[in-house]
């Protein structure tokens, strides 16, 4: 299906990108793997996903708080595909505190990762997906683009940003054959809240089944985790021809948390 593709995941070494990497390299598209990690585990990752679906996997361990790394990272991937196709922004990172409490570098850190890499990225992935009159944007936002949550002020106002990003960016490619979509999921079942779960438990004096209901999906009415492959399929849906007449839409995938 998106065979002849090159995608860009940001942050895919781990959790939804790692996932939606995987869905789309079984769908045929190249890929270029992001984000931090064990050098070995990352080889090992890339040559796993090249064997099992015979597709070229490359690894760009640029850091996507830098613009200059990630200028150097779409330069060298499009020089080497050609374009890339289908650009997925999800590097993310969270910080919670009381505003007047927020530390600054933790703000300026998620403002650039959550929300400035992919402006960079979109602008400097633009013009050839232009050029070849087909393109595919997918925002990994949140529920916290739509809603808010007290204590994660640089995360919501992040997220409410790049919620405004893809509409803008919609609209500027829409007679391009680009479409520019956000996934806004609730809790996602990820080694990052899974690891959570044990010390919030301790904390708390709780069962870790009472900390997943009570306190991580108390706001979720399902009472489930959101899967990453319910996710990762949302994303290679939005990348097909079959969703080409979606743009500039915030897709919740989040259990019924923003029905509320
Ligand atoms: P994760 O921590 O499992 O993965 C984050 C990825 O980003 C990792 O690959 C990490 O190496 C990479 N990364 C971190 N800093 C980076 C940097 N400076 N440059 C490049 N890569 C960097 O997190 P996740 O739960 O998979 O979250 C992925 C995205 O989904 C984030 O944007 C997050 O806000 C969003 N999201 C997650 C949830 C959830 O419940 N897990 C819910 C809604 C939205």
């Amino acid at each position: 299906m998106l065979k002849g593709k090159t995608a860009v995941v940001t942050g895919s070494t781990s959790g939804i990108g790692l996932g939606i990497a995987e869905a789309l390299a079984k769908k045929g598209a190249n890929i270029v793997l992001n984000g931090f990690g064990d050098k070995a585990e990352i080889e090992r990752l890339r040559a796993r996903l090249t064997d099992s679906c015979k597709v070229n996997v490359a690894y760009d361990g640029a850091d996507m708080t830098k613009p200059d790394s990630i200028e150097a990272m779409m330069k060298s991937t499009i020089g080497r595909f050609g374009a890339v196709d289908i650009l997925v922004n999800n590097a993310g990172i969270q910080h919670v505190a009381p505003v007047e409490e927020f530390p600054v570098d933790k703000w300026n850190a998620i403002i650039a990762l959550n929300l400035s890499a992919a402006f960079h990225t979109t602008r400097l992935a633009l013009p050839a997906m232009k050029k070849k009159g087909w393109g595919r944007i997918v925002n990994i936002a949140s529920a916290h683009a739509l809603v808010a949550s007290p204590f994660k002020a640089a995360y919501v106002s992040a997220k409410h940003g790049l919620a405004g990003l893809t509409k803008t960016v919609a609209l500027e490619a829409a007679e391009h054959g680009i479409t520019v979509n956000a996934i806004c999921p609730g809790y996602v079942w990820t080694p990052l809240v899974e690891k959570q779960i044990p010390d919030t438990a301790k904390a708390r004096g709780m069962t870790e089944e009472q900390v997943k209901r009570d306190v991580l999906l108390a706001a979720q009415p399902t009472k489930k985790f959101v899967a990453v492959e319910e996710v990762a399929e949302l994303a290679v849906f939005l990348a097909s021809d079959a969703a080409a007449s979606i743009t500039g839409a915030l897709l919740s995938i989040d259990g019924g948390w923003t029905a509320q």
